[in-house]
């Protein structure tokens, strides 16, 4: 049967558009990974979305590999890494508890919250938008298993959404307990099949240390508090993600780190940010803009990923995640917002 080129929106621009040529659909349209998974699939978002950035999920670890020529374009694009990239761990190295920066905004006048997250999978099973469903209860019960086994500081409660009415799913929503269904990106790419199965986050008494599980990926592993304490924040994360990687085996490869749905989160699979109001800046777009692309952030909205700014509360977090190790993530942040807060003091 010859194989038809996808066809994309006339105006999309996103990177797999951009480097999937025809040549490169000649020779990875034929392949299938060992769990069924194709090339067309891992386009839908693409295709379905003429605004996507990206446009491509993986449906398991080996998509990687398999499907290198249209991935690795990608992810040497997003991160801005060499063609010889290589995942650089910070974590091990450096122990726990290391990280500790000079306060950022000791008056409170800017930073709202820090949240830094990493993304994780299981090791052997399909990614979120290929699982199936009985592998994906399996990894639910997996990760919250191993969160039930959480030491006292992190210690807390496993919330399984199938069992939620839909006025407490709301309720946990206002109160950030739970992830809502994901946007039509990840629609498209499947991984909101029968959405709210086998969700659910695990959260720590005193609400500061979450696991997601079954969103974009198996695992969102994090700590989040209503301060500026980037280094707290950090070296809890460790914490916890110490313990779980004593319990779980999560899908990691020595180039491209740990392995995500999205290339735009292999390598360390880390989003470090905080929600900073930034009322002059605001109205100073490009002067913000400048700095962030200077320390490699990148500006999200107050609601998350493709939503808007609100009341002058910008997600501000680091771009690259891969070639870096975890520190150094923080400190280029922490250098990042410090530079930030100087130019919005000053005007
Ligand atoms: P990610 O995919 O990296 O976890 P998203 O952009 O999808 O992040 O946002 C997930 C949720 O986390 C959203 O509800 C967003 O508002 C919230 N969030 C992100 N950063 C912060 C922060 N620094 N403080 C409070 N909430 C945050
Ligand atoms: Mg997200």
């Amino acid at each position: 049967m010859p194989l038809v080129f996808p066809k994309f929106h006339p105006d999309a621009r996103s990177l797999v558009k951009q480097y999937l040529t025809p040549a490169v659909y000649k020779l990875l349209a034929p392949l299938k990974t060992q769990t069924g998974f194709t090339l067309a699939t891992a386009i839908q978002s693409g295709l379905k979305n003429p605004d996507s950035h990206i446009g491509i999920y993986a449906g398991d670890a080996p998509s990687y590999f398999l499907f290198a020529p249209i991935f690795d374009p990608i992810i040497h694009a997003y991160h801005a890494v060499d063609k010889t990239f290589e995942y650089r761990p910070g974590l091990d190295q450096t122990g726990l508890d290391q990280i500790r920066l000079a306060p950022l905004d000791p008056d409170k006048a800017f930073i709202l919250s820090s949240r830094i997250r990493v993304a994780r999978n299981l090791s052997g099973f399909c990614f979120p938008c290929h699982i199936s469903s009985r592998d994906r209860a399996r990894v639910a019960s997996l990760v919250s298993d191993a969160a039930e086994t959480m030491p006292r500081e992190l210690a807390g409660n496993y919330l399984s959404f199938k069992d939620l009415s839909p006025s407490q799913m709301q309720d946990c929503l206002t109160r950030k307990q739970a992830f809502p269904k994901g946007d039509r990106f990840q629609d498209a790419a499947g991984i909101n099949r029968e959405f709210p199965d086998s969700r659910g986050t695990f959260t720590s008494r005193d609400k500061r240390f979450m696991i997601w599980v079954n969103e974009e990926d198996h695992l969102r592993i994090i700590s989040m508090e209503a301060s500026a304490d980037i280094s707290g924040v950090f070296n809890r994360l460790c914490r916890g993600l110490d313990h779980l990687s004593t319990r779980l085996e999560f899908a990691f490869d020595k180039r491209y780190g740990f392995l995500t749905s999205c290339p735009t989160n292999i390598g360390t699979a880390m989003r470090a940010g905080v929600h900073i109001r930034l009322r002059k800046l605001e109205k100073n777009q490009a002067r913000l803009k400048t700095l962030v692309d200077k320390y490699h952030l990148q500006i999200r909205g107050t609601g998350g990923e493709k939503t808007s700014v609100e009341k002058g509360v910008f997600d501000i977090s680091n771009k690259q995640r891969l070639g870096i190790p975890e520190t150094r993530i923080i400190q280029n942040l922490h250098s990042g917002l410090a530079a930030i807060i100087e130019a919005e003091k000053s005007l």
